[in-house]
């Protein structure tokens, strides 16, 4: 049975990548949709196609840094399907480079988009959800918020907020039984995000073979509707590297900041690039990144199961020779 059908859903950042990605699969499960991001256009094709799997969507042009924007966006939901069960905080962005080097308005920028823009979010719809007496709130994260890596400073530092922040606010609402805030701890996930972000590197950054589908992303965050959880990876390195970063700090840094100089030494050169982080760019607007067919590689999650499956059957082999040669 569909538990979900009927639910409404706001989702912000839905106009590519991941957000794009759970807004399909919300659809899918016949949700109520409110899409939102700064693209209206884009917006309204995910509108469209969201309408072709039967299920309603609406879109509301939202920039997460103004406050009174993301509160209308909760007053419009309101007034078109009654109430809001489930608030997806997934708009979000980033700069790549030497602290120093990036242009201190990116940075801000940066932790203004990522980390008021979930506050502003969670402003909005807990008053709502305390009228309800019910409602999941989700925030989608990032692997970086359990293990930093170099270059992204501003980007590690308001996904480390977020964590906080959605840490805090459980607390807050424990005598609240049946409101959830939920976090989301993405590995590297094959989206436009690349394209978006700023990057002041002098490099061009190949995101590399492990990486995870969107929609594995969103299969995470539609779960947590039905399953609330506190927090939630999406692909083993997530786990991998919050348990080394909790374990060994030092050394999990030493590691990741060898690693990450290694890659951005031997890339190819590129420009300064501000990305979408200021305004929007008409770049970028499907779910997919286009990565892992420009690197030839399947998905991370499809990658694990296929080593898996034949790990599996080389010990089910290994068992079986062994068995003859003994019987
Ligand atoms: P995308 O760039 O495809 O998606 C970002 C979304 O946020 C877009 O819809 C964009 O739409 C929207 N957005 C950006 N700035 C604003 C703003 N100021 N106000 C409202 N909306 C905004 O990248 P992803 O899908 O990869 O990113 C989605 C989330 O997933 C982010 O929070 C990211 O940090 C997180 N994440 C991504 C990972 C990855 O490897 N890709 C890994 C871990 C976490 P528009 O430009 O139309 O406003």
């Amino acid at each position: 049975m569909n538990m979900l059908k009927g639910r409404t859903v706001v989702i912000t950042g839905a106009s590519s990548g991941i957000g794009r990605a759970t807004a399909l699969a919300f659809a899918r499960c016949r949700c109520r949709l409110v899409l939102s991001a700064r693209r209206l256009g884009v917006l309204e094709q995910v509108a469209e196609q969201c309408r072709r799997a039967h299920s309603e969507a609406i879109t509301v042009q939202t920039d997460v840094t103004d406050p009174k924007a993301v509160q209308e966006l909760a007053r419009a939901t309101e007034e078109a399907f009654g109430g809001i069960d489930v608030w997806v905080n997934n708009a979000g962005t980033g700069v790549f480079g030497n602290y120093s080097k990036v242009p201190l308005a990116l940075h801000r920028r940066t932790v203004e988009v990522n980390l008021f823009g979930a506050m502003h979010g969670a402003y909005a719809v807990l008053p709502v959800f305390k009228r309800q007496r019910q409602g999941t709130l989700i925030n989608n994260i990032s692997i970086g918020a359990w293990c930093p890596s170099p270059y992204t400073a501003s980007y590690t530092a308001s996904k480390f907020g977020v964590r906080g922040f959605s840490a805090s606010l459980r607390q807050e609402l424990l005598t609240w039984p049946d409101i959830h805030v939920c976090s989301v701890f993405p590995t590297i996930v094959d989206t436009p995000g690349l394209e978006h972000a700023a990057n002041f590197s002098g490099r061009r950054i190949n995101p590399g073979p492990l990486l995870y589908a969107p929609e594995d992303v969103a299969e995470a965050i539609v779960g947590l509707v039905t399953h609330p959880r506190d927090e939630v990876a999406v692909g083993w390195p997530a786990r991998v590297a919050q348990v080394a970063y909790n374990m060994a700090r030092r050394p999990t840094e030493w590691a990741v900041g060898s690693i990450m100089r290694t890659i951005v030494k031997h890339a190819d050169t590129a420009p300064p690039y501000e990305g979408a982080l200021l305004h929007p760019v008409p770049q970028g607007t499907s779910t997919s990144g286009g990565w892992r067919r420009r690197n030839h590689v399947p998905s991370a999650g499809t990658l694990t199961r296929l080593s898996f499956t034949g790990v599996g059957i080389a010990i089910l082999l290994a068992g079986m020779a062994h068995s003859r040669r003994h019987s």
